[in-house]
């Protein structure tokens, strides 16, 4: 079987899902465009499934979070895609591709071809398996990437409710969901190699706030350690996990947040790849002029980082990569470089924070750590080039991503330290 299409996205996350909007809106024919995705749904904002997703009540299901409401944008349901001709091949995965003839190969042999594609397969969680650790596959283990992972840890966690979970890694994952299974009712314990969570983010004194919070819900770390193995009872059920230095925590389930690694694998021997992801020009396209890549896969240009090459993990750069990428595609000619301040966020229990830019250089910590609201900025060569913020209201946040997108310059630590969140607020 054969079929021809303009357009192909390929991929069914964020980034499909918001450059099906922006197709749509700059006008095209039915049945020019189609998105091929392993999932059985529609693209839905991934950010949900860690956290509304997971809630004991009143849980978030689909079609609610379907894309593009992230950005407060329409929902984009099943029928908004059979009512723009837009057509969804899902549960089909890609097997193999090739750019210079301009098709797809599904697992079912079908071949897809394209006049532009647009690469959008994301990134894949990585197994404990990969860094020689055997038994992630036993039952109660959970991973988290997709809604049926999304599924799976529901059932898992109702399953242990009152009981103990053990959660592997220290980063988003690590941290979203021990809020998720305290808010479960689940006692935890966090194991991570790093000298305190979310380590390449964090400073020490911010990472301490979040930790003493979670130990005020009753949650443990160990850091500093990895788990080498599992104990599984006889039916396969993990029952305890063991540490580098022989500790064993017994458990009743365990959540894996290890990392993760871009879906490059179909096009590492056609395209550039750079920083692990397919690198791209500051319209999004990669070294086949035919070919763009958006999202977590794409290796991009900041301008902000006097054109840098990065490739960030996150929903907001996902959206708006997507979106540059089709006014690329559509008007060439009227699109600018993208113009892209990377920004980070994350929820848990009562908490929110923000945070726009690049943590490098020296760090000016303000507010008040022990009520809950306090920022940082990150001043290199006298500009600030990072900034964070705990508890902030819309304005503030408005005014951290505005500094940040301004380098603005800071004539002396102590004054920044001094006026703090102002200090965004007036520039
Ligand atoms: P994805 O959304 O991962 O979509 C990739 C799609 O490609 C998937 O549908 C996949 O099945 C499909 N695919 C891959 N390979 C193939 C193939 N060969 N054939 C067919 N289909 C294929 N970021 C934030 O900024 N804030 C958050 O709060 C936040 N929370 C998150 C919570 C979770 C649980 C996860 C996993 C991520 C979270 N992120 C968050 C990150 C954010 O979701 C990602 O940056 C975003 O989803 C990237 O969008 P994408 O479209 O590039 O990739
Ligand atoms: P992260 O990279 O955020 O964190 C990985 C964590 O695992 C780190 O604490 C790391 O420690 C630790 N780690 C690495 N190797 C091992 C190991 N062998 N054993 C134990 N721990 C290990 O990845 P996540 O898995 O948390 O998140 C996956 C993806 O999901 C990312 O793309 C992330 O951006 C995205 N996501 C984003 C969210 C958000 O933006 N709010 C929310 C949820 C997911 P160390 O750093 O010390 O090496």
């Amino acid at each position: 079987m054969a079929r021809a299409f303009v357009y192909v996205i390929l991929g069914g996350g964020v980034a499909a899902g918001y450059a099906a909007l922006e197709f749509s809106r700059r006008g095209i024919s039915h049945g020019e465009l189609c998105i091929i995705s392993e999932e059985s749904v529609a693209p839905y904002e991934r950010p949900a499934l860690s956290k509304g997703y997971l809630l004991p009540e009143a849980p978030a299901r689909l079609p609610y979070f379907h894309t593009c409401v992230g950005a407060g944008e329409q929902r984009l349901t099943p029928e908004w895609y059979k009512e723009h001709g837009i057509e969804l091949i899902l549960e089909t995965t890609v097997k193999s591709a090739n750019v210079k003839q301009k098709t797809l190969t599904t697992e079912n042999g079908e071949t897809i071809s394209y006049r532009t594609l647009i690469i959008a397969t994301g990134a894949r969680a990585l197994k404990l398996e990969e860094f020689g650790v055997r038994g992630s596959n036993a039952e109660k283990v959970c991973y988290l990437r997709n809604l049926n992972d999304a599924d799976r840890l529901v059932d898992v966690m109702k399953s242990c409710v009152g009981g103990n979970a053990v959660v592997i890694g220290g980063g988003y994952i690590g941290m979203e969901c021990t809020a998720a299974l305290v808010t479960n009712r689940i006692k935890v314990t966090m194991v991570f190699p790093g000298a305190h969570c979310m380590v390449r983010l964090f400073t020490q004194k911010i990472a301490s706030f979040y930790e003493g919070y979670y130990e005020s819900k009753g949650v443990k770390f160990i850091k500093g350690t990895v788990v080498t193995s599992f104990e599984n009872d006889s039916e396969g059920k993990v029952t305890a996990v063991i540490l580098k230095d022989g500790t064993r925590l017994p458990t009743d389930m365990v959540v894996v947040g290890i990392g993760s690694r871009a879906n490059t694998s179909l096009f590492e021997d056609q395209l550039t790849i750079e920083k692990g992801g397919i690198k791209v020009n500051n319209l999004m396209q990669t070294s086949n002029s035919s070919v763009y890549a958006v999202g977590d896969v794409a290796a991009f240009p900041v301008k902000l980082f006097n054109g840098d090459t990065r490739r960030l993990e996150h929903v907001d750069s996902a959206r708006k990569t997507a979106r540059h990428a089709v006014a690329a595609i559509m008007g060439p000619r009227n699109t600018s470089d993208l113009d892209y301040v990377p920004f980070f966020y994350s929820r848990v229990f009562t908490l929110a924070w923000q945070f726009y830019g690049d943590n490098i250089g020296d760090v000016v910590h303000y507010g008040d750590f022990t009520k809950g609201k306090f920022g940082a900025y990150w001043v290199n060569k006298g500009r600030v080039v990072g900034a964070f913020l705990e508890g902030g209201a819309k304005e503030e946040y408005e005014a951290i991503a505005r500094v940040v997108k301004l380098k603005a310059t800071v004539k002396g630590k102590d004054v920044v330290e001094g006026q703090g969140i102002d200090f965004a607020l007036r520039a």
